[in-house]
């Protein structure tokens, strides 16, 4: 039976390779939905490939673009807005939704989806590090499995033998350091976008870019892992592997360490999100261990990057913490994508907007929601008058 599938996010990274991997297996999925918020050029492109039943666009303008270029296809329904994006994650015909769409707006969808019985493939990390406790009661109530799509989580999963999971001793993530690693301190002043946004492995979306070049990537995949596999925080740990080959290891108390490996192609997780909890066959690349010769690895240097002991605070703290962490950093990246912010700032500017977080405990979804907004008009304001 086919899988029946709404994409969130269509037209960004992680969508278009989702739709790469549904493309070349017909017999196992079809497309049901799609939102592709301002891309509508590539959006009909997609809605005449795969003839989606839902589409949703921002807002009524660019439904009404949409339609225009659509011309005699009217059996393809167009929606905008939040509404749009909840009716996509929670009607009938699907099995499935890939939250493919980056930042807070994917919170309250994909809450309605799990709802809904809907079978989640995750590629949103601001939505664990934010509500992750709320996200998985949820997901738990409902009996939803959350898959993840990021690379080490899916290695996570991929590694964790669920007979042996009270024998786990450690979480392993893998961080290739980004492009900036082996700089030296001073050097890391006057780092521009274009070297920042050159990740040696991945090819990702700017924002995850630039948290690569700092580190807080990785710092928000150990709060991610530790809501998707609840466990404790002083068994999560980082190892920096700058081949990126090895996404995950799972270290267990009788001595074993189990690891994932692949090559750099988010196509890889997303199939195998896509088919969990089967495994089946892909054309996708092999791994030629032969060729690559050999893995290095390398303990974190926290010290120089203290996005990563922020992330561990932040959960320490938990409450509205993660959240706050999460919205100060969004802002302080898009500041240095676009507003000439220094690179070193970034964290810094983090740092200086949790340091005056007024913590909430057991946060509600509203409460998450006013936190997120509270702190990013508090970031903007640290990042203007940084620039003075
Ligand atoms: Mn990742």
């Amino acid at each position: 039976m086919k899988k029946c599938i709404t994409i969130l996010g269509s037209t960004g990274s992680v969508g278009k390779q989702t739709l790469e991997v549904i493309q070349n297996e017909p017999e196992s999925f079809e497309v049901i939905a799609l939102s592709a918020w301002k891309n509508v050029d590539l959006l009909k492109t997609q809605i005449d490939q795969f003839k989606p039943k839902y589409v949703v666009v921002k807002d009524d303008k660019l439904a009404k673009e949409l339609k225009n270029k659509l011309a005699n296809k009217n059996n393809c329904n167009i929606l905008y807005g939040d509404y749009g994006l909840s009716k996509i994650s929670t009607i009938k015909e699907i099995d499935m939704v890939v939250v493919a769409i980056a930042g807070m707006n994917a919170l309250k969808p994909v809450i309605e989806a799990i709802n809904a019985k809907k079978e989640i493939c995750l590629a949103n990390k601001e939505i664990v590090v934010s509500a992750g406790e709320i996200l998985m009661e949820e997901a738990k109530r409902n009996d939803i499995k959350i898959v993840p799509i990021d690379s080490e989580h899916s290695g996570i999963l991929q590694c964790i033998q669920p007979q042996f999971y009270n024998n786990i001793e450690k979480i392993i993530i893998t961080a290739s350091g980004g492009p900036f690693y082996n700089l030296k301190e001073a050097a890391l002043d006057t780092v521009s976008v274009e070297e920042a946004l050159n990740h040696p492995n991945w090819q990702m979306g700017n924002k995850v870019t630039i948290d690569s070049a700092t580190l807080m990537n990785k710092g928000l995949e150990v709060i991610e892992a530790y809501w998707l596999f609840n466990i404790s925080l002083n068994k999560i740990e980082i190892l920096v592997h700058p081949q990126s080959y090895i996404h995950a290891l799972v270290q267990y108390e009788d001595g074993s360490m189990i690891a994932q490996l692949s090559n750099h192609d988010m196509r890889i997780p997303i199939h195998f999100a896509l088919h969990y909890p089967k495994r089946v066959k892909s054309n996708l690349s092999r791994l030629n261990l032969a060729k690559i010769g050999q893995l290095t690895f390398k303990k974190l240097d926290s010290k120089r990057f203290p996005s990563v002991d922020l992330c561990y605070e932040a959960i320490r703290q938990g409450g509205t913490f993660p959240a706050a962490l999460n919205a100060a950093n969004e802002v302080a990246v898009n500041a240095f994508l676009n507003q000439g912010l220094k690179f070193k700032e970034i964290i810094n500017i983090v740092s200086k907007v949790i340091n005056k977080h007024n913590n909430k405990t057991n946060p509600s979804i509203q409460d998450i929601i006013y936190q997120d907004r509270e702190t990013r008009r508090l970031t903007s304001q640290f990042c203007t008058e940084n620039k003075n």
